[in-house]
C-alpha cells in the first residue's frame, strides 16, 4: 500500500491504534522493536524518532550511536491481536544516521542499495517466493520450549485434528488478515514440522514478509502452548528446516528468465544468472546458512542440498528449475535456511546472479540423476563441488569473494565475518555430550 502521512493519521483514529512498533532487523536477522505510544506519531512521520544503536549487534559505531528510524509507510500494518484498550500497529523502518544518510550497517538499507544496482542493469524487479519450514515443540509451564514434538505426523498427513493442525490453521488465518496471500500450508516430512508458502513478492517486500511471518508464527504458536522454532536442525536423525528461495528477475516485458524458444524454455539471462549462483554458491553459504547448526542440516539423506549443481527434474541439487513456465519461470535455491537474515541472504543471491549476467557465466550441464548415489569420482567428472561443511569453511569462502563484499557493502561484510568467526570459535571450544559418550571410557 502507498499510504500517505494523512492516511496513517486517519487510520490511527478510525481503528483506535494506541501503540506503534517500529521494526528493523539486526545483523543476525533478529527483529528489533521500539514501541511508541500514539502521542509520538507526528515525530515518527517527520523522521524524528531517535534511538541508541550502540547495543544492537552490528550497529556499534564508535563515533556516535544516535540513529534515526525513518518509517517505510508502505509496510504499515495493524496486528490482529492487541489489548482491549486499543490496537497495536507496526511499521518497518530504515535506519538513518544523524547526517540524514542511510546507515550502511542496516541490512535492509543494504538490500535497497543492491536493488538499485539491479535496476541499473536493466531489470525492474527481483521476485522472491520463500518456503519457510519450522518445528512446533510443546512448551513447559514456564513457557520454555521442551524437546517434545507436538505430533508424529509426516508429509501431507491428514493428522487427527491435533493441536498442530489447529495452530497452523490459525497462523494462516492471521497471516491472511494481515494481507498475506498464503498459497499452501502443509505438514512436512519430519514429525512436528510444518511449511507455509506465501505468494512471491519483490525482494524487499518478500524479506519484510519473512520477518513478519516469523513473528506471527511464534506469536500464534504460543497461544496454543507450542513453541515454534526456525532453528535449521533441532533434532538429529530427521529432516531439518529449510527456506527454499524461489526467484526470478523481471524486466519491462515480463519474466526475464522465460524464453519460449530457449533451451528448456529458459532465457540466456536465466542461464547466466544460474551460472552466477553456482559460481558464488560456496561463498554466499555463510550468509544463507549462518549458524553452526545450519551445517548439520546440509548433510546427505534429509532432502537438503550438499552439492553445487542444478537440475530441471530432481530435488537433490542446490538449484532446481521448477516446471512452471511463463510468468512463473523461476529458479529454486534449496540451501537457504530460515535462520538466515533475509535481507542479507537475498542481497548476496542477487549479486551472485547479477555477476553471472555481467560476466556471462555459463552454468555446468544440469545433473538429472540422484547426486547422492554418485561417488566422489563421478561427481568430480561432472564438476560437482560440495557446499562448505562447517560455518568455519563457509566463512573462509565468504571472506575471499569480492562479489560478496560488494553484495553486503564493506561494513556489513566485515562485521558479519567477525561476529560469525567468534560464534564458530565459541562453539569449537565447547566439549559436547557426544565427545564424552565417545571417548571418556574408551581412553
Ligand atoms: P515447490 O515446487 O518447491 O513445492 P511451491 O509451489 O511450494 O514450490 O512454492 C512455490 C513458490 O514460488 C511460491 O512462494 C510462489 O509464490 C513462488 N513463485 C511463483 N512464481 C514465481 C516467480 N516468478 N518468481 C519467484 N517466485 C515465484
Ligand atoms: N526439509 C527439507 C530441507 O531441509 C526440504 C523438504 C522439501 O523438499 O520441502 O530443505
Ligand atoms: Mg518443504
Ligand atoms: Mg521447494
Amino acid at each position: 500500500h502507498d499510504y500517505t502521512k494523512d492516511d496513517i493519521r486517519q487510520i490511527v483514529k478510525d481503528e483506535n491504534v494506541r501503540f506503534i512498533r517500529l521494526m528493523f532487523t539486526d545483523l543476525f536477522g533478529i527483529i528489533k522493536n521500539v514501541e511508541i505510544p500514539i502521542s509520538q506519531l507526528d515525530k515518527l512521520l517527520d523522521n524524528k524518532m531517535m534511538f541508541d544503536g550502540s547495543s544492537i549487534e552490528g550497529f556499534v559505531r564508535i563515533e556516535e550511536s544516535d540513529m534515526y528510524l525513518y518509517p517505510d509507510l508502505s509496510t504499515w500494518m495493524i496486528f490482529p491481536w492487541g489489548s482491549e484498550r486499543g490496537k497495536i500497529a507496526r511499521v518497518i523502518c530504515e535506519v538513518y544516521k544523524t547526517d540524514g544518510t542511510p546507515f550502511e550497517g542496516d541490512p535492509r538499507n543494504n538490500l535497497i542499495r543492491v536493488l538499485k544496482d539491479m535496476r541499473a542493469a536493466g531489470f525492474t524487479d527481483f521476485n522472491i517466493g520463500p518456503e519457510p519450514e519450522f518445528f512446533l515443540f510443546k512448551m513447559d509451564e514456564d513457557g520454555k520450549p521442551t524437546m517434545t514434538l507436538n505430533d508424529t505426523g509426516s508429509y501431507f498427513d491428514m493428522a487427527p485434528m491435533d493441536l498442530g493442525e489447529n495452530c497452523r490453521r490459525e497462523i494462516v488465518l492471521t497471516l491472511e488478515e494481515m494481507g498475506f496471500s498464503v498459497e499452501a500450508a502443509h505438514h512436512e516430512v519430519a514429525p512436528g514440522q510444518h511449511e507455509i508458502d506465501f505468494k512471491y513478492a519483490d525482494a524487499l517486500t518478500a524479506a519484510d514478509n519473512i520477518q513478519t511471518f516469523k513473528l506471527v508464527v511464534k506469536t500464534i504458536a504460543r497461544k496454543f502452548g507450542l513453541y515454534a522454532t526456525f532453528m535449521p536442525k533441532p533434532l538429529a536423525g530427521i529432516n531439518g528446516s529449510g527456506m527454499h528461495i524461489n526467484m526470478s528477475l523481471f524486466h519491462d516485458q515480463g519474466n526475464a528468465f522465460f524464453d519460449q524458444d530457449g533451451e528448456m524454455q529458459l532465457s540466456s539471462d536465466a542461464y547466466y544468472f544460474l551460472g552466477g549462483l553456482l559460481k558464488h554458491a560456496r561463498s554466499f553459504t555463510a550468509v544463507c546458512n549462518p549458524t553452526v547448526n545450519s551445517y548439520k542440516r546440509l548433510v546427505p539423506g534429509y532432502e537438503a542440498p550438499v552439492y553445487v549443481a542444478w537440475s530441471g527434474s530432481n530435488r537433490s541439487p542446490l538449484v532446481r528449475v521448477p516446471n512452471s513456465r511463463g510468468l512463473s519461470t523461476r529458479l529454486e535455491l534449496r540451501s537457504v535456511d530460515p535462520a538466515a537474515n533475509p535481507y542479507l541472504a537475498i542481497a548476496t543471491i542477487l549479486e551472485a546472479g547479477l555477476d553471472g549476467l555481467k560476466n556471462q557465466i555459463e552454468p555446468e550441464d544440469s545433473v538429472d540423476r540422484n547426486i547422492y548415489r554418485m561417488d566422489a569420482e563421478e561427481r568430480s567428472e561432472s564438476h560437482i563441488s560440495n557446499l562448505p561443511d562447517t560455518l568455519h569453511n563457509a566463512l573462509k569462502d565468504l571472506s575471499t569473494d569480492p562479489v560478496m563484499q560488494k553484495a553486503m557493502g564493506p561494513s556489513l561484510y566485515r562485521s558479519f565475518i567477525e561476529a560469525k568467526n567468534m560464534e564458530y570459535d565459541a562453539y569449537r571450544t565447547q566439549v559436547s555430550k557426544w565427545e564424552r559418550d565417545q571417548y571418556l571410557e574408551l581412553y
